[in-house]
């Protein structure tokens, strides 16, 4: 199906980052924990608002590609493509033009285009954007967890995004071509999946990834997007830069983008999949041409460039965040700790019956 998306790296950050979360006592970590496939799915749909199809293959009718990524000829058929477009309210849209509209929205730091960046978040004021996005779940979303824990998923994104992008220094990945590039993006992909994920971890990562894909859009989403009529915590503080005019179209999109990973799950794992050769495990020959190398000199880069280091620092940069959040938001600690009684104790409450007799 052609061209990586991310989903398995903002996955795997997200992973590590509630790690390093339980490891800090946060207490967001359990309530993100009881409500995972909502956190990871923040992690991924939470920003990349453009995870829809590119192209339609002109003689099988079938979606092609993701979204802004071209496609020059179809994978099924090596014959022509048409692009895709998302019809809203009878008007057309590419993946670029909801690209153009939206991803700074969600990226808050980054991809904005020129002519809003005015309305960009700066660092610095993260925390405090993250900690009133947070007051209003509880707010006004709430008193559901789900939409608490898929905004945390989101802020995941965000940093993570920032750091391997390098709009934010602080992590030094050098891999075949540079930090994140299309050539070594397969690379961080199948070792992420395989060595760290499933070996290491011990990750499942089709049931990870079918749940994350099952989730239902989360109606916070627009609100930390700055799209709508500006309200909240989050109006109050940050004022600026909302879109009330933007909403009729986001919703669709947001439709479109958990209509599409449905589809696109199974073509991501597919993907990953490894076949046996006689020289060790082997990648599909279409990831051994984007990045010139075979799986197992894949390993032996990703060890030479300290991956995990650079892993290792996305998961500690994400739990910094999350501290610095709380910090702003006392009500999360606050949440529901669990200190309701075991099964021994209500036995012991409860075993022997009212008219004395004791059950088995
Ligand atoms: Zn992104």
């Amino acid at each position: 199906m052609g061209r990586m998306s991310g989903i398995v790296g903002h996955t795997l950050y997200a992973l590590l980052g509630l790690r390093a979360a339980e490891a800090r006592n946060l207490p967001v970590a359990a309530l993100c924990q009881r409500h995972l496939a909502s956190y990871l799915a923040g992690a991924y749909l939470g920003c990349d608002i453009q995870a829809m199809p590119e192209a339609i293959c002109v003689e099988t009718g079938e979606e092609v590609g993701f979204g802004t990524v071209p496609v020059e000829k179809s994978p099924y058929t090596g014959g022509p493509v048409r692009p895709f477009h998302l019809v809203v309210h009878g008007a057309d849209f590419s993946p670029r033009q909801i690209h153009e509209l939206f991803y700074g929205r969600s990226h808050l730091v980054l991809g904005w285009r020129k002519e809003d960046r005015p309305s960009a978040i700066p660092w610095d004021r993260l925390p405090a954007y993250f900690a009133d996005v947070v007051r209003d779940g509880l707010d006004s979303y709430g008193p559901g967890e789900r939409p608490l824990a898929y905004v945390f998923g989101w802020m995941v994104h965000v940093v993570s995004d920032a750091l391997i992008k390098g709009v934010r220094s602080g992590l030094n990945l050098r891999l075949l071509d540079g930090q994140y590039t299309p050539r070594n993006r397969p690379i961080q992909d199948l070792v992420s999946f395989h060595e760290v994920g499933r070996k290491e971890l011990g990750l499942n990562w089709p049931a990870l990834l079918t749940d994350l894909a099952q989730t239902p859009v989360e109606p916070i989403q627009p609100h930390y997007m700055r799209v709508g009529i500006p309200d909240g915590a989050l109006g109050r503080e940050f004022g600026d830069g909302w879109a009330p005019e933007k909403a009729w179209l986001l919703e669709p999109v947001l439709l479109e983008n958990h209509r599409f990973l449905r589809r696109y799950v199974p073509a991501v794992l597919a993907e990953m999949e490894l076949h046996q050769t006689p020289a060790g495990p082997d990648c599909n020959e279409n990831l051994r041409k984007t990045t010139g190398l075979s799986y197992p000199e894949m390993v032996e880069l990703t060890q030479k460039a300290d991956f995990r280091h650079s892993l290792w620092q996305i998961g500690a940069a994400v739990a910094d965040m999350f501290t610095a959040v709380v910090q702003g938001e006392p009500r999360l600690f606050g949440l529901r700790a669990d200190r309701s009684p075991s099964w021994d104790e209500l036995a012991r409450r409860w075993r022997k019956t009212s008219r004395g007799a004791t059950a088995g």
